[in-house]
């Protein structure tokens, strides 16, 4: 298969490392034109504000710089680029009319400190997407700050916590499965409490029984996710439910897998008390590096007076503003309203579809996911044979007979050009290899995927050492993961400033 992006070869020097640094002394990328106003000392302009050390920037000529950071996005991998399967985070194409819509100008250009009568436009849209979340979950009351999955948890479970305060009694325990996503029992202990795990039982579900038993007026919560993390959903949802509900403790729904269930179910109608939802997965925002992400919370009526401030409120003359008046609220949990800019984005995206629309995503998702698991069934191994919905997880059982490892499968198919699934998680399946390719994939891409999958196995079995060496196409092969982890460079810094 021919490298993308070996015509940027030339850049590397595989002894050397990248050819990075292009600056020397007195090169300019811009010229100014002659001063035609008398010069000002900036120090008379600005007394000690003015800064007289520049620091060394970099030196480049225009062409340079162009090249430089043209050269860096082709060696990025996203979305635009090719199939992106990562299990649990729903890669899905971020749509361009969603980005025509954010930019423009009243919206692109609105100022969080533009007065609420300037804003009706901006406040309207909140409130759309607030309305439209609350009929897709079929929850009664909603924020939009939270700028992630992560920081939603941790707001959903701030409201239970100051709800069972208000009871008396914040209690000290979160149920969490084995299953669950790592941001999970860290929100759980941010909030101040215990983290008791939650077996799975033999078809990949909350095990009821385990549950029953290990429910008790401690215990403040369940955080479960659903569809859970092996793509499973929770059929006895209802009785967990009841379980939690019978002993006053709540149950919170992590909405990272909500692109299995939009248009079709709704956790307000299966007994959730709170969630959230990532607009960056399942609403088509960007995602990570392409933008920041948002993570709204929905919840029932009885949790409603501890959102966050402010709310957005149609105020008795009939126009939308911010309401602070809410002594119960557990605070502010973002500047201003959160990520505005990926709220209209998902307004963008649920318009465009429709609810028939969205149900069909929902649908295509679902599909896109079985049909990779029948065709890569035996290939690979499937350790639940329950029915997966938009996420389907294998193991490495197969392959490790040779000596390869999820990791060194994921490695592999990057020199197929796609990006790796995501590897080693969930955690109950040793060696996982999950994979979710969403509804954007057309039939070729997802045949093409399962190509390369079906090739690395014949590798594996016949030349397994072209697998532990890969990736062979790229810049830098395999490098320090738990150094890229714990110590990443983010920021170019001037040579002689280098640690
Ligand atoms: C992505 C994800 C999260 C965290 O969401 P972020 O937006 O990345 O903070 C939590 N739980 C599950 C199951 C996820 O997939």
């Amino acid at each position: 298969m021919a490298n993308p992006i070996s015509n940027a070869a030339p850049h590397i020097n595989r002894s050397e490392g990248l050819i990075f640094e292009r600056s020397s002394p007195g090169k300019k990328a811009y010229r100014l034109p002659e001063l035609d106003v008398p010069e000002v000392d900036p120090a008379e302009l600005l007394g000690e504000a003015a800064r007289t050390d520049l620091g060394s920037m970099p030196e480049v000529s225009e062409i340079e710089i162009i090249r430089h950071f043209t050269r860096l996005s082709t060696w990025n991998y996203g979305v635009d680029t090719g199939l992106y399967p990562l299990g649990s985070c729903t890669m899905k194409y971020n749509a361009r009319v969603n980005e025509y819509v954010a930019r423009l100008e009243g919206l692109g250009g609105a100022h969080p400190y533009q007065p609420e009568k300037l804003s009706q436009g901006g406040l309207k849209i909140l409130k759309l997407l607030s309305d439209a979340l609350l009929d897709i979950t079929g929850m009664d009351a909603i924020t939009l700050q939270p700028a992630a999955g992560a920081h939603g948890e941790m707001t959903g479970i701030l409201l239970v916590r100051a709800y069972l305060e208000s009871q008396g009694n914040p209690r000290k325990k979160i149920l969490i499965p084995d299953s669950a996503h790592g941001t999970n029992p860290a929100t759980a202990a941010i909030c101040g409490y215990a983290v008791e795990n939650l077996k799975s039982n033999a078809v990949g579900m909350v095990d009821v029984a385990s549950l029953a038993a290990q429910m008790n007026e401690d215990v403040a919560a369940l955080m479960l996710t659903n569809p859970n993390t092996l793509g499973i959903f929770e059929e006895e949802i209802h009785k967990i439910a009841d379980l939690m509900h019978a002993k006053g403790g709540l149950l919170y729904m992590d909405g990272a897998n909500m692109n299995a269930l939009v248009g079709k179910t709704r956790p307000g109608d299966f007994g959730v008390d709170v969630m959230h939802l990532n607009l960056h997965k399942t609403f088509s925002t960007p995602h990570g590096g392409g933008g920041p992400g948002s993570g709204p919370v929905a919840c029932k009526t009885i949790l409603e007076p501890f959102l966050p401030v402010p709310v957005v409120a149609t105020k008795p003359d009939g126009t939308l503003g911010f309401d602070y008046d809410r002594p119960r609220a557990i605070g502010r949990v973002r500047a201003f309203y959160g990520n505005f800019g990926m709220h209209v984005r998902a307004l963008a995206y649920i318009m465009a579809n429709g609810p028939d629309g969205l149900r069909q995503t929902t649908e295509d998702a679902v599909l896109n996911a079985n049909y990779i698991r029948k065709r890569l069934e035996g290939v690979y191994d499937l350790p639940y044979s329950t029915p997966t919905m938009h996420e389907t997880v294998f193991s490495d059982r197969l392959q490790t007979r040779h000596g390869v490892k999820t990791g060194d499968i994921a490695k592999r198919l990057i020199d197929y050009g796609f990006h790796p699934y995501t590897v080693s998680f969930p955690l109950i399946v040793h060696g996982a290899l999950m994979i979710e390719p969403t509804e954007s994939e057309s039939k070729d891409e997802l045949d093409s995927f399962i190509d390369a999958m079906k090739a690395i196995a014949e590798e594996a079995a016949q030349e397994p050492n072209v697998i532990l060496e890969a990736p062979h196409t790229t810049r830098v092969s395999r490098l320090d993961e738990v150094a890229a982890a714990r110590k990443p460079v983010l920021r170019w810094k001037a040579p002689e400033q280098k640690a």
